[in-house]
């Protein structure tokens, strides 16, 4: 019996609610609450058929406090589920705090002006500390420990895929396979074909942005910053076949390095084709993944997000998309002494994805996840005052309910390993 409320309504959000409706037992009541208040009215009307959770939608804009505090306060929800975008993230943790109500999301806090001064100076501080340059990191998020603390409230960070099943799958690992793990491989393959010749499977300006910024991978204890694209490496994955896939920066290498004890090397690579990278290229190069608002027309502009208006909606390619996913993670480490390698994987497929929540595998990856933070929260599975990154708590009712909620893994020994 729990009171969730849901903020965001977009590709992700969507796969958490349906996820939460077929899961009554634990959410008897959501509330859908998003800028646009439409899409939420017409989420509620498809599920409302068949559901017997009582579901009920708001408008809120997140990135006011005192709108979510207000809403938060009306509607007494037991947790929070934060879908929206990585922009919301403290404004929503803030609002859970004045509130004391618990907090989950699946990315990790980014700005949304990255020209603002007062940011921009904390910035370059932490890229000259740490060594890497992505806007985002958790710095901002891990400084609500003490609040999250004092208000006796929990904020579990990254209950996505990747971040969030990937580093479970890791917390796993080590609890059941190794004594040491020395490296982890994330890799992140999408075998997807949704017949555009371009178009990004979840929020256009989030993903672009994480594509076209240099990679970082963790070695000895410190990261190591490359030029975007510049490693790649080929791999055969079960269920999709031969890809080429590319070294990124990624959110959890951040968290995995302190909560990995003794852990050596951490990369992430996600798989891209040839005509993905083409057009990106070219887009990158007319500067239209810009975040410079441009004038035209009398009118600032901000090209990327001109350019996501132009671009199919995320959402909307659930039905043209096939082919599967093929997510997990590659370990090399220690058990009693001896080398031992180990692969924990998801393969996914967008038609079945379709078929059951009407979205492709992307946003289905990412909002069972989500539904299952959620849970893990308000059943009290998981407990603590505090921020924890998901791969802090007991992985093994995580990994249980991925394979009851439709993300079953394989675990395989002697993986080909990455070079
Ligand atoms: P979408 O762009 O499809 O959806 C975002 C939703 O948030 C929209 O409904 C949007 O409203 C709403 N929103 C945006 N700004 C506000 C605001 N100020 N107040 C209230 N609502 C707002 O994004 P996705 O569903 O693709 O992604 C959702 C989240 O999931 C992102 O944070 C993304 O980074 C994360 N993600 C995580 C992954 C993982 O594996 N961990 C993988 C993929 C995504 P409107 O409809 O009005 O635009």
């Amino acid at each position: 019996m729990s009171r969730l409320l849901i903020i965001g309504c977009g590709g992700v959000a969507q796969v958490a609610i349906k996820k939460c409706c077929q899961n009554s037992g634990v959410f008897t009541e959501i509330c859908i609450a998003s800028r646009t208040k439409e899409k939420c009215d017409r989420v509620k009307e498809e599920v409302d058929g068949w559901t017997k959770t009582k579901v009920t939608t708001a408008r809120v804009d997140a990135d006011k406090k005192e709108e979510v505090v207000s809403l938060i306060g009306s509607y007494k929800p037991d947790a929070v589920l934060n879908v929206a975008l990585p922009y919301q993230d403290l404004t929503i943790m803030d609002a859970c705090v004045e509130c004391k109500v618990s907090y989950i999301d699946t990315a990790n806090y980014e700005a949304e002006d990255t020209n603002d001064p007062a940011w921009r100076k904390i910035y370059e501080e932490r890229c000259k500390r740490l060594g890497f340059s992505a806007y985002f990191d958790y710095s901002w998020q891990w400084a609500y420990e003490e609040r999250f603390k004092e208000a006796g409230i929990t904020a579990l960070l990254g209950s996505g895929f990747d971040p969030g099943v990937t580093s479970v799958f890791s917390a796993y690992a080590l609890k059941h396979y190794f004594d040491e793990i020395e490296t982890i491989d994330i890799l992140d393959c999408n075998g997807g074909d949704h017949g555009y010749p371009f178009a990004t499977n979840f929020n256009p300006e989030i993903n672009l942005r994480e594509v076209s910024a240099p990679g970082s991978y963790w070695e000895d204890g410190k990261w190591i910053e490359i030029e975007p694209m510049s490693i790649k490496r080929e791999y055969d994955f079960k269920e999709v076949g031969m890809k080429d896939m590319y070294l990124l920066h990624h959110e959890e290498i951040e968290s995995l390095a302190k909560n990995i004890p003794g852990v050596k090397r951490i990369r992430f690579f996600m798989t891209f084709g040839q005509s993905y990278l083409t057009h990106m290229k070219c887009l990158e190069n007319v500067g239209m993944l810009s975040t410079e608002p441009v004038e035209f027309e009398g009118r600032q502009i901000v090209p990327i997000q001109f350019l996501k208006r132009l671009l199919p909606d995320p959402a909307t390619l659930g039905e043209r998309t096939v082919g599967k996913t093929n997510i997990g993670c590659i370990f090399t480490g220690k058990k009693d002494g001896k080398e031992k390698t180990l692969y924990i994987y998801n393969v996914c497929d967008h038609q079945e994805c379709y078929k059951e929540v009407g979205s492709q595998a992307i946003s289905y990856t990412t909002g069972v996840p989500a539904m299952i933070g959620a849970m893990m929260l308000v059943t009290g599975t998981w407990k603590g005052a505090g921020v924890f990154n998901i791969e802090e708590f007991d992985p093994d009712p995580y990994m249980e309910a991925l394979n009851q909620w439709g993300l079953p893994w394989v675990v395989e020994e002697n993986p080909v390993l990455v070079d």
